[in-house]
């Protein structure tokens, strides 16, 4: 039986490429090498096999749809108030209007699609009956 010269594990494999408890890698240019003997008392890790892994990594993602969407609401609040303020200030003493005034409202409408981004790709990937028809006549 080989043991990890990390970890002093015993390896079920004796062509194992890590180990599995403490992830130490028997390949390529690492140092260790796993030994006939243990050289110390087994010291136990934390759970890190690859599956957990591969599934927190798949249930974080690139990042949740949600917590996307509410940072770009946030953001949009921020920038439209700015861009709101900066037109009303610009009309304010004359009246009229002005190209500010013309940028808000493009903003306004563009910037909901936006917010809505992580939440449409969300629905692409998973997809559903469409709940409301789009009547375009
Ligand atoms: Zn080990």
């Amino acid at each position: 039986m080989l043991h990890c010269p990390n970890c002093a594990a015993e390896l079920d494999k004796t062509d194992s490429a890590a180990c599995w408890n403490c992830e130490a890698s028997f390949e390529g240019e690492s140092a260790f090498r796993p030994l006939a003997q243990p050289n110390g008392p087994f010291r136990p890790f934390p759970r890190r096999a690859s599956q957990p892994i591969q599934k927190d990594a798949r249930a974080v993602g690139p990042m949740n749809p949600f917590a996307a969407t509410l940072l770009r609401a946030v953001l949009a609040a921020v920038v439209w108030l700015v861009l709101g303020a900066i037109a009303v200030l610009s009309v304010l003493p004359y009246g009229g209007t002005s190209v500010w005034v013309t940028l808000f409202g493009i903003l306004s409408i563009a910037i909901l699609p936006w917010i809505l981004a992580p939440l449409l790709g969300l629905v692409a990937r998973r997809p559903k009956p469409p709940e409301e028809a789009q009547g375009d006549a």
